[in-house]
């Protein structure tokens, strides 16, 4: 890549962040695509993201991500969010417009299309949502408003009381689950908690209770436990790869105006994750 006097810089803040995937998949895309851009990582301290936000509009730099664990608390900061983000509360997509900051997120729109592309539709399917977090709240707007018929599980119940009470305001096909008695009905089960992501974890629901038709996904990009587990029994199996790539794919479409390879930037996330 050749970084002259023109080149835009995108940045992604988090702390930590140097086992981010983007830097390698955005710059991989940007030299595809023959764009003067660089996307680099910065590790941010909770305490100087004002400053590093103030930095921003000071450098002109054209865009960011926004990580763990900055995607709420930037939203003051920013001049402009979109409304999908303002529900979601949090912030993974910043675009720097003429010194503007606008904030998006594109979790859950990249989670879509990662269905999509699996061939999956919600559209009149039962779906159980294991877990309310921030990754639940980003996805479930979507769920909801795909035409799924939506129950959302959480261990802790008063926070999945909250996501759907959000969620009623606009729609009316979103509950709150009895409990993990209703694995046996749901078409597609979704793995939205942090279970998963260490090894020691437990799985956060039996695939031994599904019906054999069910597909089951997890957000984490990696093939876990649960995942390999679902596959043994039969079940097709989605993991959060595909999220991954396509909300990347919509962030740089947002700072770039352009679509950018989907296809090379998979393989780049094949690559990086050896
Ligand atoms: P979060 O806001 O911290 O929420 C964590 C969720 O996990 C909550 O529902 C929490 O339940 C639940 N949980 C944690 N430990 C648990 C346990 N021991 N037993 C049962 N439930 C437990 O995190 P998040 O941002 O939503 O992220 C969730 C997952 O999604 C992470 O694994 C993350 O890697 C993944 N993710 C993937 C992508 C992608 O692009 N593929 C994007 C975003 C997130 P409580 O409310 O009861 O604590």
């Amino acid at each position: 890549m050749d970084i002259s006097g023109t080149t835009r810089v995108i940045a992604i803040f988090g702390h930590p962040v140097s086992h981010s995937l983007s830097p390698a998949m955005h710059n991989s895309a940007f030299r595809e695509m023959g764009l003067d851009y660089c996307y680099i990582a910065l590790d941010v301290l909770p305490s100087e993201l004002r400053a590093a936000i103030e930095g921003v509009r000071a450098m002109d730099i054209a865009g960011l991500n926004i990580t763990v664990p900055h995607k709420e608390a930037v939203m003051p900061m920013l001049d402009k969010v979109d409304p999908e983000a303002s529900f979601i509360g949090a912030v993974n997509t910043i675009v720097n417009r003429s010194g503007k900051l606008i904030g998006y997120n594109t979790d859950g729109r990249g989670f879509m299309r990662s269905l999509e592309e699996e061939s999956v539709d919600v559209a009149g399917k039962r779906v159980l949502l294991v877990g309310a977090g921030g990754a639940a709240r980003a996805i479930s707007w979507y769920l909801a408003e795909s035409g799924s018929d939506l129950s959302i599980y959480n261990r802790t119940t008063e926070r999945a009381e909250l996501l759907v009470g959000d969620l009623a305001i606009n729609f009316k096909n979103v509950r709150t689950a009895e409990g993990l008695e209703e694995l046996g009905e749901a078409d597609i089960v979704i793995n939205s908690t942090s279970l998963g992501l260490k090894p020691e974890d437990a799985l956060p629901f039996e695939p031994s209770a599904l019906k054999q038709d069910a597909i089951v996904v997890d957000l984490i990009y990696r093939d876990t436990p649960l995942i390999l587990e679902a596959r043994k029994s039969g079940h097709k199996a989605i993991n959060g790869l595909g999220m991954l790539l396509w909300q990347g794919v919509l962030a740089s479409e947002l700072w770039t105006g352009h679509a950018p390879p989907h296809e090379h930037m998979k393989n780049i996330i094949f690559k990086s994750l050896g």
